[in-house]
């Protein structure tokens, strides 16, 4: 069983997860959860098998989207990743948003695949998408450069160390990416509850209490108390556990609290379904919140 009864971040395989949205209802189901919040990155495919599979079970499914963000250092955020909870999947506005995104995602992978290509490397755009049902990842294109060129490679984190992890030299900027106060317009728009996730997850480059701050004057409306960290990821300049310190920091700012695992299914992952989250009583103050803050999402 779970520690808790509501895990408001999961993924499915609709973006990066290992589990369908049925199995990954059932797993929640077997955990004893009562509430599943599915975050996929940048997508709302899984949400509708999601929804289907939970009612016979009597799972609440909390509506979500986990937005990647651009790059604004100044303001501390780097790789920041917006929450919009309790969206609506089929507003218009937001899926022709996804579809930009998509696109630009497309682009960018053939992009690095052709930079490849000019490295004199055996790799093709066809190889890498005959891969993949959905949007091409960088693993994707590592798993491909591999497989044809294994006189060049020993392992795929050499292939992220010299060419495509970030600043190597087969990176390429994305296309379409919202900024952080972008993608908060957005979930508002579409009527949900914007939420900054994970703020003690990111680069050591950004501090994770500024970007919270700046975030606030953008207009979020909540911030991701409790996750995961475990000790890694605690902040070293301050010797209350950091989780307390965030949530001090929401009490003071007039933020809403959320939390979740952030559960991908991957083998090495030390958090199941509900290791962490809400209690009933603080998803109902959550709830509360996302309904008082609501705007009349237009069509
Ligand atoms: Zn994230
Ligand atoms: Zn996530």
């Amino acid at each position: 069983m779970s520690l808790y009864p509501v895990d408001l971040h999961s993924h499915t395989t609709a973006s990066d997860g290992t589990h369908t949205p049925t199995q990954l209802v059932e797993r929640a189901v077997q955990r004893g959860l009562r509430v599943l919040g599915i975050a996929d990155h940048d997508t709302v495919d899984g949400l509708a098998e999601a929804q289907t599979a939970a009612e016979q079970f009597g799972l609440e499914i909390v509506p979500a989207i986990e937005f990647s963000t651009r790059i604004e250092r100044a303001k501390h955020f780097v790789g920041i990743h917006l929450l919009g909870y309790f969206i609506n999947p089929t507003h218009p506005t937001l899926n022709e948003i996804i579809g930009k995104i998509r696109q630009g995602r497309i682009d960018q992978k053939i992009k690095q695949i052709e930079l490849l290509q000019s490295f004199g490397f055996a790799i093709t755009v066809e190889d890498v998408f005959a891969t993949v049902t959905g949007v091409p990842g960088r693993p994707h294109i590592a798993a491909v450069l591999m497989e044809k060129n294994p006189e060049k490679f020993q392992t795929i984190q050499q292939i992220f160390d010299e060419y495509l992890g970030a600043n190597k030299k087969a990176h390429v900027g994305r296309e379409f990416v919202l900024t952080v106060g972008e993608a908060i317009e957005l979930v508002k728009q579409i009527g949900g509850v914007s939420v900054l996730a994970h703020p003690g997850a990111y680069s050591s480059e950004i501090d994770p209490i500024v970007a919270v701050r700046n975030a606030k004057a953008e207009g979020v409306q909540g911030v991701e108390v409790f996750y995961p960290y475990h000790q890694k990821h605690q902040a070293s300049n301050s010797t209350m556990p950091f989780i307390s310190q965030i949530e001090n920091l929401a009490d003071e700012l007039n933020l809403l609290k959320s939390g979740g695992t952030d559960f991908h299914g991957r083998p090495n992952e030390e958090a199941d379904l509900g290791d962490m989250g809400l209690t009933n009583q603080q998803f109902a103050v959550f709830r509360q919140g996302w309904q008082e803050k609501l705007v009349k999402p237009e069509m």
